[in-house]
């Protein structure tokens, strides 16, 4: 096979090759396991792809602009004085990428008099070692100057709640990263969606239903180019694709025919967001994403270079990633922390101050270069035909009870604003 049209097999399509020998056709979340977390070959395991912006194959708000950390520590902040300011705090973010979103977050907290003193630590939740270097570098000045322990942690499991302190809590372009499978509805009930070889005869599974008007998330250029690797139906119901049907009561109508993206990481890794915040210390977080408030049916897809190219075009070299389904996540946290939003990432902005920050940073600029890098950033993060639509921002933060035990919360700027989000599925 390592001589067909389609290019070298890469690490990652050995493994998936021999798994698929082993026993037979592989799910979604196994194939973004391998293209991503794979411990030598994964995606974000390589150093040489722990280079985020203009170089890399992807460029992310906090790389963008230093205004995107800096609104979300004043959101953060705003919801520590709400609590209890007499309360030490720390900060948790998921997937800190180069570290630049918490190095700006830092950077605010310091200057809050309020503040000074409060932070107990910071705790980064990263699997990649390359990863975890950078942001070591880039955090190392700000730890020693503000004397705060810097931990990491392989999963959000391994952080302790804390009764005594508040938890605020960042995950940025991190839901997206998480695998999910994909499941079909049939007369049957739920059947998966696996990746098959396409050219081994031994493969007898059903093709998946091509896509119809429900499939239509995926942009036109993502459609099936051809490919080592193909998309095959299980002949009837797994144990897992029945539970994954299970996941919210949104699925349970859905018409034979319907595929969805469920991702049982994202599940767990949103309760887990929900404990470290429903504790007495509380606490608050704010999960910004691709996505919107319902399930999508195809929204998978890999970048390279600053494109999208198909998915299975050289796994474990191009960085694979889905739309998130923030109903779900809300879903998944309903019970232990009241959840708001999502708003789009440009009304969530907008209602912080971006322009009023922009304006202040250009008034101090030193040069016309830099006044007009401030203002492209700005317009870039809040452009409705871009990111400020495309992002979503959601909050969640401890439940405040009334006397009937009814939360009583308003949360700003999530309350007042209502966003043109539309949920479906
Ligand atoms: N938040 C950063 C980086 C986004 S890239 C930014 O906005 O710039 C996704 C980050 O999540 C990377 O640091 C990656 O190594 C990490 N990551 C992906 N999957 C993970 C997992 N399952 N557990 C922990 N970290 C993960």
């Amino acid at each position: 096979m390592s001589g067909d049209s389609f290019g070298p097999l890469t690490d990652v399509e050995k493994i998936m090759l021999d798994s698929v020998k082993a026993t037979g056709p592989i799910s979604f979340s196994t194939f973004m396991q391998l293209s991503l977390g794979h411990p030598t070959h994964g995606y974000y395991m390589k150093p040489e792809h722990a280079v985020f912006g203009t170089q890399g194959d992807f460029i992310t708000s906090p790389e963008i602009s230093q205004m995107f950390g800096e609104l979300v520590a004043l959101w953060m902040i705003k919801q520590w004085m709400d609590m209890n300011v007499k309360i030490p705090f720390r900060v948790v973010e998921l997937g800190p990428g180069r570290g630049t979103l918490m190095n700006d977050i830092l950077r605010v907290l310091k200057q809050l008099p309020a503040a000074r003193g409060k932070l107990k630590s910071i705790h980064l939740v990263e699997s990649s070692a390359a990863m975890r270097a950078l942001q070591e570098g880039k955090l190392r000045k700000a730890s020693q100057e503000g004397n705060f322990q810097i931990l990491w942690h392989d999963a959000i499991e391994e952080i302790e709640p804390e009764e005594e302190v508040f938890t605020m809590l960042v995950a940025h372009e991190f839901f997206d990263a998480l695998p999910v499978n994909v499941i079909e509805r049939t007369q049957q009930g739920w059947n998966e969606v696996l990746i098959a070889p396409s050219n081994d005869p031994s493969i007898k599974y059903t093709m998946p239903s091509s896509d119809s008007d429900q499939n239509s998330d995926s942009p036109p250029q993502l459609h099936r180019t051809s490919s080592r690797w193909t998309r095959v139906l299980t002949p009837t119901p797994t144990a897992s694709s029945t539970l994954l049907g299970l996941a919210s009561p949104r699925f349970f109508s859905l018409p034979v025919g319907t595929r969805i993206e469920v991702s049982r990481a994202s599940m767990n890794q949103a309760r887990g967001i929900g404990k470290l915040i429903n504790t007495k210390g509380g606490g608050c977080a704010l999960v910004i994403d691709y996505g919107a408030d319902r399930a999508f049916n195809d929204s998978l897809r890999a970048f390279k270079q600053h494109k999208i190219v198909d998915i299975f075009c050289s796994p474990g070299e191009c960085d694979v990633t889905t739309n998130v389904d923030f109903a779900l996540l809300k879903e998944s946290m309903a019970d232990l922390v009241s959840t708001h939003g999502p708003l789009s990432q440009r009304t969530f902005l907008m209602s912080m101050g971006i322009e009023i920050r922009a304006a202040a940073l250009v008034r101090s600029a030193s040069s016309l270069e830099r006044k007009k890098a401030i203002e492209d950033g700005a317009s870039r993060l809040i452009d409705p035909l871009g990111m400020g639509e495309q992002y979503k921002v959601l909050g969640a933060v401890s439940k405040v009870m009334g006397e009937e035990g009814q939360d009583v919360g308003e949360v700003w700027p999530f309350t007042v604003i209502q966003d043109s989000a539309q949920q479906s599925i």
